[in-house]
């Protein structure tokens, strides 16, 4: 975006007006804190109407097939930033993006609230993937259009929009989850309405909060690259669909397969993209210094995310299966679970705001703070196999376990996520830094690509294993990163 473009844009939203900050950002908050309750409400739940027998209203697939649905479902919501990314840049702009993702989410939410089959469950799964590509990214870089390149709120306004992420996804469990053994159906419907209240906050305020943001199209298409898009475009549609009719019941195409392939997707596509950017003429060589350092923070911020997206099936799982439901004199529905993360986020988020601003020059760099991330992740894992450790897995675990565990793993994310965002947008080659947003949440889909591949590999009898494995892992990830992190941060000329 040109410089004059990003002025206009900034002059003409009120500067003023939401706890300090430009107003626009109490548009964007509560389109995405409603988005955030739609999905996570949804998350909350789906694991468990996956599996469940259908005589308890679930559609009764295998477990293990329902983790890994779950896992390349969490995938493909990320993956599919690109395709929004690409589109608000090159035809309708991020506004216009961010509308159309919604109502998409809208509709999938819908699909999924009337009873129905597997069929309809892939449907509304197409829907809420596609949409969720076009708003989520999109949302996040209308935040970053309203501030100016040197105003210093800017870091603030994205922590609190991060408020309103977990906002949403802390209390749309609660409520989605309450109504769950009544009807899997209403549950969705829930998040379906929640959407809707966020596209009826976004389209009423938008006019008068967010001015000109989101309304440019930064690189929009030529006339001749239209028709050649549109021809591109039909063509792939057309492959797909042939492929898919063909494939599907030949038994070639099957979920397993599916699975397998986004498995491949999720490495290859931020590969490729970190060789494009490497190889651009137009990225310089600070800028391609630059990017090696991003490599192994990238690898780091997978391994982190696959133990931390597990929260939301491994861990449903165990909350369903191996935990204590009856406890203190309440039934807990499982799905309450999810409720913690966001919780311990919200909690402690300004904690750790705090003490990056008391700490200030001592405070740890960058991929030191990645290493702890990958160590607090690990123990999260090393912690939960403790039960069965000490109690065997025949009996139901004391909730407490699962609460200490989520509590490890978002001190973790705090030391990653945001600070991970901002690293991304300032290690980025000037050429690409509209595309960063996307590159940070395929961090995200890789890490969940790999879950879809491991989850068979747990069940009761393995917990201890499984757990006791990928923390490890991390851990070891972790201890190898914060010894070469000196070298890391060498290569990342001067950005701290
Ligand atoms: N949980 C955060 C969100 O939904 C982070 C997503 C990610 O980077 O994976 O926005
Ligand atoms: N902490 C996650 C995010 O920031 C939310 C969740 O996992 O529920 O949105």
């Amino acid at each position: 975006m040109s410089e004059f473009n990003r002025q206009k844009i900034v002059e003409s939203v009120p500067q003023k007006g939401f706890f300090g900050h430009p107003k626009g950002l109490f548009t964007l908050f509560f389109t995405e804190f409603w988005e955030r309750f739609s999905y996570y409400g949804m998350r909350a739940i789906l694991v468990f109407y996956l599996y469940y027998e259908v005589s308890n209203g679930g559609l009764g697939l295998d477990e293990t097939t329902a983790l890994a649905i779950m896992s390349i479902y969490g995938s493909l919501v990320y993956m599919s930033g690109i395709i929004g990314g690409w589109l608000a840049d090159r035809i309708f702009g991020t506004s216009k993006a961010v509308f159309y993702g919604g109502i998409l989410i809208m509709f999938g939410h819908i699909a999924l609230s009337i009873p129905g089959n597997v069929a309809m469950f892939f449907i509304s799964m197409v829907l809420i993937i596609l949409g969720t590509g076009l708003l989520k990214p999109n949302v996040s870089s209308v935040v970053g259009e309203m501030y100016a390149e040197d105003d210093n709120r800017r870091d603030a306004g994205f922590s609190i929009f991060y408020m309103g992420i977990n906002l949403g996804a802390f209390l749309s469990p609660l409520i989605v989850g309450s109504v769950m053994d009544y009807s899997f159906h209403l549950g969705f419907g829930i998040a379906a309405i929640g959407m809707f209240a966020g596209l009826v906050m976004f389209v009423f305020t938008k006019k008068k909060n967010l001015g000109l943001a989101g309304t440019t199209v930064p690189n929009p298409l030529s006339a001749t690259e239209r028709k050649k898009t549109l021809t591109y475009i039909i063509l792939g549609i057309t492959v797909i669909a042939i492929l898919c009719a063909t494939l599907i019941p030949a038994g070639i195409l099957t979920i397993d397969s599916f699975i397998a392939l986004v498995g491949i997707l999720g490495i290859i596509i931020p590969t490729m993209y970190f060789i494009v950017m490497y190889r651009s003429p137009k990225t310089t060589a600070i800028e391609r210094s630059r990017i090696l350092a991003y490599i192994p923070l990238f690898i780091a911020a997978v391994m982190f995310w696959s133990i931390q997206e597990q929260g939301a099936t491994i861990l449903a799982n165990y909350a369903d299966k191996r935990t204590q439901l009856d406890f203190a004199g309440i039934h807990i529905s499982p799905a309450w679970f999810q409720s913690l993360n966001p919780l311990f986020i919200i909690t402690l988020a300004p904690l750790f705001a705090l003490m990056w601003v008391k700490l200030g020059k001592r405070q740890p760099t960058v991929p030191q703070k990645f290493s702890l991330a990958l160590l607090f992740a690990g123990l999260s894992f090393i912690v939960i196999l403790l039960p069965a450790y000490f109690g065997g897995t025949d009996s139901l675990v004391n909730p407490l376990w699962l609460v200490l565990s989520y509590l490890i793993c978002v001190i973790g994310e705090l030391l990653l996520s945001p600070v991970g965002l901002s690293a991304t947008t300032k290690l980025a080659p000037a050429a690409f830094s509209a595309q960063t947003m996307s590159l940070w949440f395929l961090a995200s889909a890789a890490a969940q690509a790999i879950n879809a591949q491991i989850v068979k590999f747990y069940s009761a009898e393995t917990e201890m294993v499984y757990f006791g494995v990928i923390g490890g892992a991390s851990i070891l990830l972790g201890i190898l990163l914060l010894i070469i992190s000196p070298k890391i941060q060498s290569y990342m000329k001067g950005v701290r």
